[in-house]
């Protein structure tokens, strides 16, 4: 008998206990329900109905701590950012957070922030982040963004150079271009020393990088340094011809400043070799004739040109002009004819408006992009021929 005086409150006890725990389990059940629900409707893009889901989860489980970050979220991506950031930054101050967690919801401040214009604090949120997450690439691609966009050269810079340590890719290219943004305000400021300091560290990275041959050369030149300033021109006629056009005509007045004529020519016809397809060196070699009253001469590099250059409408006028100073006018009516049947002559081509394919016969739904009525029909097409 006394056994059974201990086994009944006992089994009673067990009962209790075996009962909380399945309510407890169905409990977490159904909150699960409505958090599940909640990323099924986020997921699907109906971010009202998911944010009563995961507010209807949060008064149910208020320790349900991702069930906040979504919350956060769904609220910035209906334009209520302030809440976003309310709700977030809330999160922070809790202590049973996971380092998952709270690395997410730093990362969401970050973007709470932007979409309210604070690019301060976003900022803020994003270094902490990566203080943190040093491997987090997509969080230090936006903030190296963001210092772009501020002009935070000296920053971005060393931000750009972890990243590709870490991605054990080059982005040296990237690099010089910011350097020379950087050397941009040196100059700007007066500071032509600092400015060429960082432009020739912009072309050791990258010996394409056109933007830092010009300043370089400019700030020489300003600083009435000429010979110095023509030696950068001159590079970057010879490391990336096809920018030279930028460059020719300062490097020409500089050098004909110095009556360095013939040095002149040797870098056009050095060009015309590099890129034999560009109109910009004929155009100048020609004038540089015309210059010296060699017309017959400027005629035949236009020539030469228009026949690398597709017909390239600048040398045409050239042309023109010249065989107009040389009087012969018929000439002159023979070769404008001439240059606009050619540009008539080619085929017509359509061009889609969307993505640019382009085609002979007229469309109205383009095979590549699959837009509607995206190619121009109601007028008839210009010919292709002018380019260069
Ligand atoms: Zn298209």
């Amino acid at each position: 008998m006394t056994v059974l005086y201990f086994l009944i409150p006992l089994l009673i006890l067990a009962l209790i206990v075996l009962y909380h725990a399945f309510d407890r389990s169905e409990k977490l059940e159904e909150e699960s329900a409505s958090y599940l629900t909640g990323l099924r409707l986020m997921v699907r893009g109906e971010r009202q109905r998911a944010i009563h889901a995961f507010q209807e989860e949060i008064t149910r489980d208020t320790e349900n701590i991702d069930a906040y970050i979504k919350l956060g979220t769904l609220y910035r991506e209906c334009g209520e950012a302030g809440r976003a950031s309310r709700i977030h930054n809330e999160l922070t101050l809790r202590r049973e957070l996971t380092r998952g967690q709270q690395l997410e919801i730093w990362e969401e401040l970050a973007q709470d922030y932007l979409a309210q214009g604070d690019t301060d604090s976003a900022l803020n949120w994003l270094r902490r982040l990566l203080a943190e997450d040093r491997h987090n690439n997509e969080a230090r691609r936006r903030y190296l963004h963001l210092l772009e966009v501020r002009g935070q050269w000296g920053e971005a810079f060393e931000v750009l150079k972890k990243m590709a340590e870490i991605e054990g890719v080059s982005h040296d290219s990237h690099l010089a271009l910011i350097r020379t943004e950087e050397a941009r305000r040196h100059f700007a400021s007066g500071e032509g020393k600092k400015g060429r300091v960082l432009c020739k560290e912009a072309i050791k990275l990258d010996k394409c990088c056109t933007p830092a041959y010009l300043l370089i050369g400019q700030s020489y030149v300003e600083e009435n340094r000429s010979a110095e300033g023509v030696e950068f021109w001159e590079r970057l006629t010879n490391e990336v011809p096809q920018d030279a056009h930028l460059v020719l005509e300062d490097l020409e007045l500089e050098l004909f400043k110095t009556g360095n004529f013939s040095k002149v020519e040797t870098i056009y016809r050095n060009l015309i070799e590099l890129a034999p397809n560009q109109s910009a060196p004929y155009l100048a070699l020609g004038r540089f004739h015309e210059k010296k009253g060699e017309f017959q001469h400027a005629i035949d590099i236009c020539r030469a040109g228009l026949a690398k250059t597709d017909n390239n409408i600048w040398l045409v006028r050239l042309e023109l002009r010249l065989l107009g100073r040389l009087g012969q006018t018929e000439q002159i009516l023979t070769r404008t004819q001439e240059v606009i049947e050619s540009l008539f002559s080619t085929s017509r081509v359509f061009s889609c408006e969307s993505c640019k394919a382009e085609s002979e016969l007229p469309l109205w739904y383009c095979p590549r992009c699959h837009t509607w009525s995206s190619y121009q029909t109601s007028t008839p097409p210009m010919a292709t021929a002018s380019r260069g």
